[in-house]
């Protein structure tokens, strides 16, 4: 068993667009606390903002940061009161970045992603936002931070749980009948794991609105119309698709400004808009549209309990993982592999590191 008391190497953030891999103390687990290795972590789309320093004072509340918050791993040590949850050393697990205080009246009703202690460390933290995260050979979460996962799912297909049970939040939260037309803004992972929950979900027509060869993927992996928005008014598309009506369900994950106007620009009469991406600015909305159409507008944070829930969809393939890994490096190369993802380069959507 290797040496928990030295040294890991982790991916550090010392201030905006200032990162190195750095020796740092391997983290001790503290009470309901785990200490995990970590065999596969992936890029979110979240994490350039976070490196570029977008959200100042926020993610991170304070430099050094070590980020990541995707990954799949083995327990490794259990910290005082975890093995009464039944963990111990060799369970498989992956992560989820809320650990919520578990007591609160938002967490008590389940909806612990807005737990009312966020951004108090004593009862919430949130790995590789604003404390520690995985992009490291270890990396210490919450018992309530981890889900449990199946001997025969591959470690990079679990790295996804956390994503993919955040496309599935988003998506139920559109309020999709079977059947009905559903709009997907964005072809990032975000938007190409939230076209399979909305397909899973009863979705009859899924019209996905991105860029490139995204779109190729969007289209194996289920998305019925394609419509690249450098290439054509995407407005104008969905609504010539949707006989001028416009679609009762939107999933908005791209998070631009004009997305976001579209978003209510092509939602149909009584429809909902459902929103993960995170603008960066603020966004003026067409409240007259919103009014008089009666359209639910409807914002998505992390998730609320769906990783049990995708697990099973996501080993039979009704949610398709390996088609959006496109490359992996070791941790060593992490900034090869942020380039790569940021770039897009030769088609670049899930970008694996092995710590
Ligand atoms: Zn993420
Ligand atoms: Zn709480």
């Amino acid at each position: 068993m290797a040496d928990l008391t030295g040294q890991m190497q982790a991916m550090v953030l010392h201030g905006p667009n200032n990162f190195s891999i750095d020796s740092v103390p391997i983290p001790k687990p503290g009470r309901l606390e785990l200490l995990c290795r970590v065999d596969a972590a992936m890029i979110c789309g979240t994490d350039p903002h976070i490196i570029k320093g977008e959200y100042p004072g926020f993610w991170p509340k304070e430099f050094p940061q070590v980020l990541g918050h995707e990954w799949a791993g083995t327990v490794v040590a259990v910290g005082e009161g975890a093995d009464t949850f039944g963990f111990a050393p060799g369970d498989r697990v992956a992560g989820t970045s809320h650990n919520s205080c578990g007591n609160c009246m938002m967490c008590r009703r389940g909806r612990y992603n807005l737990c009312i202690h966020y951004g108090n460390e004593a009862f919430h933290k949130h790995y590789g936002h604003n404390y520690d995260g995985c992009y490291a050979n270890y990396v210490v979460h919450g018992i309530r931070g981890v889900i449990r996962i199946p001997d025969d799912m591959p470690i990079e297909i679990a790295a996804a749980i956390d994503p993919v049970s955040i496309a599935m939040h988003t998506t139920k939260r559109a309020n999709i009948t079977p059947g009905d037309d559903v709009v997907v803004l964005g072809s990032g992972s975000m938007g190409l794991f939230a076209l399979q929950c909305a397909k899973v979900l009863g979705a009859g027509r899924v019209i996905v609105v991105g860029s490139g060869e995204r779109l190729d993927i969007a289209k194996s992996v289920g998305a019925d119309e394609v419509i690249d928005y450098r290439k054509s008014n995407a407005l104008e598309e969905v609504l010539k698709l949707t006989g001028g009506m416009g679609a009762p369900s939107i999933i908005e994950c791209a998070g631009t400004p004009k997305s976001i106007q579209d978003a209510v620009e092509m939602c149909y009469r009584g429809g909902t808009i459902s929103a993960i991406g995170i603008p960066i600015e603020h966004v003026p909305l067409n409240v007259k549209k919103i009014v008089l159409d009666e359209i639910d507008v409807r914002g998505a944070r992390a998730n609320q309990n769906e990783q049990e829930e995708i697990i099973p969809m996501m080993m039979d393939g009704r949610i398709e993982t390996q088609k959006l890994i496109t490359h992996t490096f070791p941790l060593s190369e992490f900034a090869t592999g942020l380039d790569i993802f940021n770039n897009r380069t030769g088609g670049a959507v899930k970008v694996v590191i092995k710590p």
